[in-house]
């Protein structure tokens, strides 16, 4: 979006200005541990200029501004491909969930540095046998003298390979109902206990893991939120995530991105034939009511109501988006879309766009389990029935593991 207001302009300027000086050029061609480095090092200079939780609350570390400079922002760095990769989870999940439910302490601890790159953070929610219905997850965590111990499986863990801490749910009582007995902790992923193992996806690239937790030590102010109300952390947590998948604006590296594919339909000289270009209005259109869509429940959020259900329009439809682009980038690529000359950097992105798109359709949750969400909660559809709501998680039968070895 372009035009706004003289304060928004003269913002624009100095994210211009600073990002044309200070942009680091793409790391994906570096070993892993450089763009890391890397990232790490343009993260602690976003947040040393000011750049960084731009609409976070001061006391929280943040810049206390508005939707708009953050607005601004997206869409300057839209120009960059900038190596933010591992602070996705900080900036989208955990720090905002910490910003809403931290303890005092808690805060003044972690968000600056988390907001600096300092300390990278991720979610450790879904189970093999807990990921739609992660309430029935089965990682348990006894309180002993000295705070908390924790076993169990974590998987699909994004940036685990790199987190210095997790956002934990875990089972603290099996006795109520299985979303009464799950409380939400900080764990160290240096500590004693913790096993990462990457898990390669079909792109290639391994950006999530299997996280094993064997008597790790918690301690007792790692709680966030409260014991026993790890359900509501979790939904607080995966309503900052909806809203910060689906409000995503793609970058320019993104090949998936309306500028990309009508690139590829310029490079194919097709732009004038009437079947592409329709297709081609309709992903633009898309894309752009995703962006206002988007704005508008950023401005709200500020003005302080929160999006609740409609974080899930946000997110179905920016995976729906992903699909629609697939489908027109291949259309337009055609054998292309699967093989390229070596060094061709276009046939590169496109191969890794169109293997790496269809994980936004559950990441985060599945569209069914948005569209669920929209039914029961927009549009007031009947609830789904849920036999297992009231019954003691102890007596439930549920995961791929037997039950008692949860416990
Ligand atoms: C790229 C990526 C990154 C991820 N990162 C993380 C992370 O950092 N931390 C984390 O904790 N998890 C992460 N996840 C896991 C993600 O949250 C789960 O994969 C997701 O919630 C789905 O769970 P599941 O894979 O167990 O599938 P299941 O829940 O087993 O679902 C299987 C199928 O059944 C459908 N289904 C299930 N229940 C219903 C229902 N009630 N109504 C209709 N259909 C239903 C689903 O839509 C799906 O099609 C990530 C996943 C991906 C793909």
């Amino acid at each position: 979006m372009s035009g706004g207001s003289e304060m928004t302009e003269d913002y624009r300027a100095r994210v211009r200005a600073w990002l044309a000086g200070n942009a680091p050029g793409p790391v994906a061609g570096l070993p892993p541990a450089e763009q890391l480095s890397e990232a790490k090092r343009f993260q602690a200079a976003l947040y040393a200029a000011g750049f960084a939780g731009i609409a976070w609350p001061e006391e929280a570390g943040g810049q206390g501004l508005g939707t708009a400079e953050q607005q601004v922002f997206a869409e300057e760095a839209a120009a960059y491909e900038l190596p933010t990769y591992p602070f996705i989870v900080n900036m989208g999940m955990c720090g905002p969930t910490l910003v809403d439910l931290g303890t005092p302490e808690q805060k003044r601890r972690h968000l600056p540095k988390l907001l600096s790159g300092e300390e990278i953070w991720c979610q450790l929610f879904s189970e093999p046998g807990a990921g739609s219905d992660v309430a029935s997850l089965q990682a348990r965590a006894v309180r002993d003298e000295d705070g908390w111990v924790v076993n169990g499986q974590k998987v699909w863990t994004t940036n685990a390979q790199w987190a210095d801490f997790g956002a934990l749910l875990a089972r603290t009582d099996p006795d109520v109902p299985k979303h009464a007995g799950l409380t939400m902790f900080i764990v160290d992923m240096h500590a004693p206990g913790v096993t990462v193992r990457p898990l390669k996806d079909m792109s290639g690239k391994a950006p999530f893991n299997e996280v094993y937790l064997d008597d790790v030590r918690i301690p007792a102010d790692a709680v966030i939120g409260e014991v026993g109300r790890g359900w509501q952390a979790a939904i607080t947590m995966l309503g900052h995530e909806r809203v910060s998948i689906g409000s995503a604006r793609p970058s320019r590296g993104s090949a998936l991105g309306f500028e990309a594919v009508l690139g590829l339909a310029r490079r194919q000289g097709v732009t004038d034939v009437p079947a592409h270009r329709e297709r081609l209005a309709g992903l633009y259109a898309h894309e752009r009511a995703l962006e206002l869509f988007n704005a508008r429940m950023r401005q709200e959020i500020q003005a302080g109501h929160p999006p609740g259900a409609r974080g899930s329009v946000a997110k179905l439809a920016g995976a729906l988006q992903l699909r629609r682009a697939i489908e027109a980038a291949g259309e337009l690529a055609g054998a292309g879309a699967i093989a390229w000359e070596p060094g061709d950097r276009h046939g590169d992105d496109l191969a890794l766009g169109i293997n790496s798109a269809p994980a936004s359709s559950i990441a985060g949750g599945t569209n069914e389990v948005q569209r669920s969400i929209i039914g029961e909660r927009i549009l007031g559809l009947p609830k789904e029935p849920q036999v297992d709501r009231d019954v003691p998680f102890r007596e439930l039968k549920v995961g791929t593991q037997r039950t008692e070895d949860a416990r």
